[in-house]
């Protein structure tokens, strides 16, 4: 699979990128031979397919939705040609809108959200991201900022095939799980570290949004200096504080294991400042999660800022 984005390539007569797909691998355990080539292939398939949960239908969007989609590729692609990479190709169709009550439905049944207050606004099942109708104009380019940059991250999946390779179909114990996620790991893993990153590109992207014209000045306001998992990205900016001499640096190599799925940032961390790992592990996207990670973590101003976030309700 040659889909791996590694150093831009830049066509020499056109000077444009040409778009790849979102970049994605999948690792295979259990399967040897000529058979692998062809689960390989229906994988690949099965993956580019999704969703499957048909029951689940999607609003037609609005114009201001698809511009807004548009907007946020086109931005995020420029972010990824500074770090030399290709730009992806993430079609409007790729984004689905739903109504809010069926968004509700479609986290309780497939996502195992459970009473969770507030019900997350969208999320990823890549390469698909699926994102609750909002009336508010700033909510939705909150949203779809946040979820275009989880479809651009590096995605891992490992197959564990217990395979009939006389049939070669699927047994009931064949799983398909995401090992990476950006820089979360199988489920949990760096959950809250993913999400800041997340959310921090999404604020780079807000901003050259507003900068190139293509907001309103009250989108403006209210879309710039705020956004989802403040308390996270506090923790994320204090490590990179402790662990790089420049924070824009420190945050590149961040951002650049985030699209490629290399490991630079946590091996860096890992050799530096091991006892570290393992809070930033179990950091999850509750507001409590930072907070109780930043206590462990001895970043006692940041413990006194998620706090003042949380009774003030400061951000997004
Ligand atoms: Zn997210």
């Amino acid at each position: 699979m040659a889909r791996r984005n590694s150093i831009g390539r830049v066509d020499a007569l056109c000077r444009k990128a040409i778009p790849q797909e979102p970049p994605f691998d999948i690792r295979i355990h259990g399967a040897v031979g000529p058979a692998r080539g062809l689960l390989q292939k229906m994988l690949e398939a099965g993956i580019r397919a999704r969703p499957d949960d048909k029951n689940f239908s999607e609003l037609i969007k609005t114009g201001f939705e698809r511009r807004t989609i548009r907007e946020s590729v086109r931005w995020l692609n420029a972010i990824r040609r500074e770090y030399g990479l290709e730009a992806v190709d993430i079609p409007v169709q790729m984004v689905h809108v739903m109504d809010p009550a069926v968004f509700e439905t479609y986290m309780r049944r497939y996502r195992g959200v459970r009473g969770r207050k507030p019900m997350p606004a969208g999320t990823t099942r890549f390469p698909h991201a699926l994102m609750k109708r909002v009336a508010d104009g700033a909510e939705c380019v909150m949203n779809t900022t946040h979820e275009v940059v989880h479809l651009a991250a590096y995605t891992l999946f490992l197959f564990r095939a217990d395979m009939d390779i006389g049939h070669l179909r699927f047994t009931a114990d064949s799983r398909v799980d995401i090992r990476r996620s950006g820089l979360r790991v199988g489920d949990d893993g760096f959950l809250g570290l993913n999400e800041a990153i997340t959310e921090y590109i999404a604020r780079v992207i807000r901003q050259k949004m507003a900068e190139s014209g293509g907001l309103s000045d009250r989108l403006k306001k209210k879309v710039i200096g705020f956004g989802t998992y403040e308390p996270q990205i506090a923790v994320l900016e204090r490590v990179v504080r402790e662990l790089f001499e420049n924070q824009d640096y420190g945050m590149s190599i961040a951002i650049w294991d985030y699209f490629t799925g290399s490991n630079d940032f946590l091996l860096h961390i890992r050799r530096q400042r091991p006892e570290m790992i393992r809070p930033l592990r179990g950091m999850n996207g509750y507001e409590k999660s930072a907070l109780e990670t930043a206590k462990a973590l001895g970043f006692t101003e940041e413990a006194r800022e998620i706090r003042h976030m949380i009774k003030t309700g400061e951000y997004w």
